[in-house]
C-alpha cells in the first residue's frame, strides 16, 4: 500500500519535471546573449555590439547596436558647396566590421568578419554616444537573432537588480565574454559642463576596454536594459551604461524605433538608405582640417588599443611593472598602462586625469 503511494508520487514527480523542462526556453540566457553579441572593429578601436535581425520584404537584415565612440574614427566630415552656393556639411563613414566567433563542441573553430554600414550615429562628446550599423550581407543571421530591448521607454531598473553583460572584453581576444553584476546606482551625470548632460546608470558588471557598446541585461530573463560605454578602469566594478530609456528617446527622435522595437513596422531598404547618418549644421569643435574641405576628429582616447596591453607602470619609475592597476610601491603614484609610444603614454595620462575629474564629480570630497 505504502509502496504504491510512493510509486504514484515518483511518477507524478518524474512527469511533472519533464513537463517543466519542456516549458523552459531551449537556450539559457547566457547562451542567448552569446548569439546576439559581436565584436565591432573600426580603424583603431575595438568594441562590442548587439544584434537585432528584422525582415525587410523577404530579406532578413541584421542591425548592430554599438557605442558612438567605437566607430567615430571612421567618420569624415566634409564641407561642400551646393549648386546655389550654400555650404553644407556631409558626414561620411568608412565601413566598420563585426567579427563573430564560431564554436563547435565547445571549441573555437573560427570567426566570421562582416562589413557594416553606419546607419545612424550620435557623438560621445555632444550627443548620446550611440550608433546603429547595418550588416551589408543579407541573411547573415537567422530571424530570431535579436536582443530583446526593454519595451518600456521609461523603464528604470531597481537598484540591486542582478545584471549580465556580454561583450568583447579586451577586444577580439575576449570576444563574447559573459560577466555579471548588479545595478548599483541610477541617474548619474558624468559631465560637469556643456549643454548636453546625459544620464547614466551605474553597474558593477565586470567590464574591460572592448566592452564599450556591449549590452547589459536583466540576468533573470536576458532583457536589454542598457549599453555599457564607460568605466573607471582603475576601479573594477565601477561602470556606466547608457540606460535603455535614453536609447528609446534617441531612437524616437531619430525615427529609428524599428531598430529596437519589433512591434514598429520596418521601413523599406530605400527609406533606410535615405536616413541621414548624423544631422550637423556646422563642423563641431575639435575637428582637424585635413585639407580639401575634409575634417576629421582625432582618435578618441577611449579607443581601446592602449588598454589592451595588460601591464601597468609608474609614470616616474618605469622599472615598476604590475599586471593590474594600482599604486607605485616606490612613490605611491597611480600606475598607468604600459604603452608603446610617447603619444599613447600621454593619452593614458590624460585618461587618468579624466578619471580623477570624473571621480571628483561623482564622489565629491567633504
Ligand atoms: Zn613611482
Amino acid at each position: 500500500m505504502k509502496f504504491h503511494v510512493l510509486l504514484v508520487l515518483f511518477f507524478a514527480l518524474a512527469f511533472g519535471t519533464a513537463t517543466f523542462a519542456a516549458d523552459k526556453p531551449l537556450v539559457s540566457v547566457p547562451e542567448q546573449l552569446q548569439k546576439t553579441s559581436v565584436t565591432v572593429k573600426s580603424e583603431y578601436a575595438q568594441g562590442s555590439g548587439t544584434l537585432v535581425t528584422r525582415l525587410i520584404g523577404d530579406e532578413t537584415v541584421t542591425f548592430v547596436w554599438t557605442a558612438g565612440h567605437v566607430v567615430d574614427d571612421l567618420r569624415t566630415i566634409r564641407k561642400v558647396i551646393d549648386g546655389e552656393g550654400n555650404s553644407k556639411i556631409l558626414v561620411e563613414f568608412k565601413d566598420p566590421e563585426i567579427v563573430a566567433e564560431r564554436y563547435q563542441n565547445g571549441r573555437r573553430v573560427g570567426q566570421q568578419t562582416l562589413n557594416c554600414k553606419v546607419i545612424k550615429y550620435s557623438d560621445v562628446n555632444y550627443g548620446e554616444d550611440l550608433a546603429v550599423l547595418m550588416i551589408r550581407l543579407r541573411g547573415a543571421y537567422p530571424l530570431g537573432t535579436s536582443a530583446k530591448f526593454h519595451p518600456d521607454a521609461n523603464y528604470i531598473p531597481p537598484i540591486g537588480a542582478d545584471l549580465s553583460h556580454c561583450g568583447s572584453l579586451l577586444g577580439q581576444f575576449g570576444a563574447n565574454s559573459y560577466t555579471t553584476g548588479v545595478l548599483s546606482q541610477t541617474g548619474r551625470l558624468l559631465q560637469e559642463s556643456g549643454a548636453n548632460k546625459p544620464v547614466f546608470d551605474q553597474v558593477t558588471a565586470v567590464a574591460f576596454p572592448g566592452s564599450s557598446g556591449g549590452g547589459v541585461y536583466l540576468k533573470e530573463n536576458g532583457v536589454y536594459i542598457g549599453m555599457l560605454t564607460q568605466g573607471v578602469t582603475a576601479l573594477q566594478g565601477f561602470n556606466f551604461i547608457v540606460p535603455v530609456r535614453r536609447i528609446h528617446l534617441w531612437a524616437e527622435v531619430s525615427d529609428i524605433e524599428w531598430a529596437l522595437d519589433p512591434s514598429v513596422p520596418m521601413p523599406s531598404m530605400a527609406e533606410i538608405d535615405a536616413i541621414p547618418v548624423e544631422e550637423l549644421g556646422s563642423i563641431p569643435a575639435g575637428f582637424r582640417n585635413m585639407g580639401g574641405g575634409v575634417y576629421k576628429k582625432p582618435v578618441d582616447s577611449c579607443g581601446i588599443d592602449k588598454w589592451i596591453i595588460r601591464m601597468w607602470t609608474c609614470p616616474m619609475h618605469p622599472q615598476i611593472r604590475r599586471p593590474r592597476p594600482g599604486k607605485c610601491s616606490l612613490c605611491g603614484m597611480k600606475l598607468i598602462p604600459v604603452t608603446s609610444s610617447v603619444n599613447e603614454a600621454e593619452d593614458s595620462l590624460k585618461s587618468l586625469f579624466k578619471v580623477e575629474k570624473l571621480l571628483h564629480i561623482i564622489m565629491p570630497k567633504p
